[in-house]
């Protein structure tokens, strides 16, 4: 089979678009990442990855003073078995929720010993990693093939690089989900020359026989289902703090991981190249950061790269909000009065999966251009209390808070269900259902009967987290897409030349995020047209892109 990737416009210079104006504060952000501009100067060919790849800086140490915004956290760095210490700072949201695929199919219930109480060793005779069974690498390998059939964009960058080795003495210390599709990315990562150290970002979403497989091949990990909250920080400093070995490159999916690298080993900042983050919290911390002047190393914002989030937020909710929900309630979905509230990208994939299925769907909204859509779309846009008694289903999707309240929620009718495919649990004011005139039946695993004192029950679906990381798995086809980013951006960072990224936040050239969507777009036999001369001109394009300006909003 020949390699997808060469298929594409393999000739295309890349430009790399450097952001020329550094990230100021503002409180647009869409204002901030328009004033990007295209730097002439600053071109690297992707096409032909070797020049990029050649282009290995020599790093000036960083001198800025680090600190951290919050400055509250407490942790005995190595915890004895007997008094492992509580934190003070409490474990974040995004590392009990976040967007990863959080099935795990191995059920290693019956083993209850801490994996920080066990001696385990590798095939090579290594133990630097602590995951539930190390056993279980063989079936964890067939996860990873698994999902290496679909994440096929993902391989074959993997097989056009690694002859370049564009990674070669890359340090990548990593904080994501742990799961088949996070190891191809890892094994891509390695493919290409890094060393990888990796731990979860997720207490749950770790899939203990990936983490296996992993440790198995010499990647060292740290990460388990179900970690207790000092696990998950002594597992970040075990990753990190390791004689011999420091990381020279951030891999970060909340924002955790580089936290507490600023907290405990500050010093390790002046051998690090670059942040890459994919999540929205995390983002946002680093332009916190970067707004009051103390990210000491540049940063790569993948969350707002166009193949995270136009692909990601959409695409990946509009099919795994079904699953979540038939995995639950059983219940037909055709007919049924949903709500929907908010209209952005996660609302918009919700709601065309809910109308496929023949729900009658509405929209609540804040801001009349998503409204205006969601009326263009053919739904109706209704206040949640105008509607609130007839309704059978409410969704969030606002990332906002308590936009479901007590109030509401007290005048839901009998056997509505309510659930979040927003943000962490504050989406639905859950906090106020725990009053001792309301109760609380468990019936299924992630389902709750919240039942009234006149008998009337409403249906709460993972405690008010997320929906889909909760009780459904992520399809590997676009995770492979935000993978892929998360690949560009770590070989963009660390092979840039001094001076082209500064200690700020940046967001991926466009001409990778076109790059990226060009890779997947050979597992659909999709033919772009190419533009002729005439029409390059006449649009004032370069023929092999970028084919639109910062500001389009695709
Ligand atoms: P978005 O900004 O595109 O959309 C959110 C929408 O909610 C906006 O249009 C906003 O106007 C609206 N809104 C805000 N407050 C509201 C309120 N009180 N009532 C009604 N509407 C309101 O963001 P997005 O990309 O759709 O992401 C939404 C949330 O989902 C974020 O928290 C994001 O982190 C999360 N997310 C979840 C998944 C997942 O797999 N479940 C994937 C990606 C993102």
């Amino acid at each position: 089979m020949s390699d997808p990737a060469v298929e594409v416009k393999l000739e295309v210079k890349l430009e790399v678009k450097q952001a020329s104006k550094e990230v100021k504060e503002s409180e647009n952000v869409a204002e901030k990442y328009s004033a990007m501009t295209v730097s002439k100067n600053s071109e690297m060919n992707i096409g032909d990855l070797s020049s990029a790849f050649s282009a290995v800086p020599t790093h000036k140490p960083v001198k800025k003073q680090i600190q951290f915004v919050e400055d509250k956290q407490e942790f005995s760095r190595f915890p004895t078995k007997a008094g492992r210490r509580s934190l003070s700072r409490s474990i974040s949201q995004s590392s009990t929720d976040s967007y990863g695929s959080a099935a795990s199919y191995t059920d290693s219930s019956d083993d209850e010993t801490s994996p920080r109480d066990k001696t385990q060793v590798n095939s090579k005779g290594s133990s630097d990693f602590c995951v539930k069974n190390i056993k279980q690498a063989e079936f964890g390998r067939r996860e990873i093939e698994i999902a290496e059939q679909d994440m096929t964009a993902l391989i074959s960058l993997r097989k056009r690089a690694q002859s370049e080795k564009p990674l070669a003495g890359a340090k990548i210390v990593g904080c994501t989900h742990i799961t088949a599709q996070t190891a191809v990315l890892i094994e891509t990562l390695v493919a290409l020359g890094a060393q990888c150290r990796w731990t979860a970002c997720n207490i749950y979403s770790t899939q203990n026989e990936v983490a296996a497989a992993l440790s198995e091949t010499g990647v060292a990990v740290f990460a388990w289902k179900g970690e207790s909250e000092n696990d998950f920080w002594w597992c970040i400093d075990r990753c990190v703090n390791n004689e011999g070995w420091q990381p020279n490159m951030i891999l970060d999916d909340g924002g955790d991981l580089t936290h507490w690298m600023y907290k405990k080993y500050p010093n390790v900042f002046k051998k690090i190249r670059g942040i890459v983050e994919e999540s929205v919290t995390g983002v946002h911390r680093l332009y916190q950061l970067s707004k009051a002047g103390k990210l000491c190393v540049p940063a790569m914002n993948v969350n707002d790269s166009v193949t995270k989030q136009k692909f990601d937020n959409l695409y990946c909710c509009r099919e795994s909000i079904l699953d979540g929900l038939k995995r639950t309630t059983d219940v037909m979905f055709g007919g049924k009065q949903v709500v929907i509230c908010g209209y952005g990208e996660v609302g918009k994939g919700c709601c065309a999966a809910l109308k496929a299925l023949g729900s009658v769907v509405s929209i609540t909204e804040i801001d009349p251009i998503c409204a205006l859509q969601a009326c263009m779309d053919g739904f109706r846009v209704v206040k949640l209390n105008e509607v609130i008694r007839q309704v059978d289903v409410i969704i969030t999707c606002t990332g906002n808070k308590n936009v479901v309240t007590r109030d509401q929620l007290d005048r839901m009718k009998n056997g509505s269900i309510v659930c979040n495919m927003g943000h962490s649990n504050t989406e639905i004011d859950v906090a106020s259902l725990r009053t001792p005139e309301l109760t609380w039946e468990r019936v299924r695993s992630q389902v709750d009967h919240v039942i009234w004192p006149d008998g009337k029950r409403v249906i709460l679906l993972a405690e008010g987290r997320l929906l889909n990381l909760s009780c459904s798995t992520v399809p590997t086809f676009v995770l492979s897409i935000t993978a892929t980013t998360q690949a560009l951006a770590l070989i963009e960072l660390y092979n840039a030349p001094d001076g082209r990224y500064k200690q700020d936040v940046y967001l991926l050239p466009k001409k990778m995020d076109e790059y990226v969507a060009s890779l997947h777009l050979t597992t659909f036999d999709a033919h772009l047209t190419e533009l002729s001369d005439d029409q390059a001109k006449y649009l004032g394009l370069n023929k092999n892109g970028p084919f639109k300006p910062n500001y389009y909003r695709y």
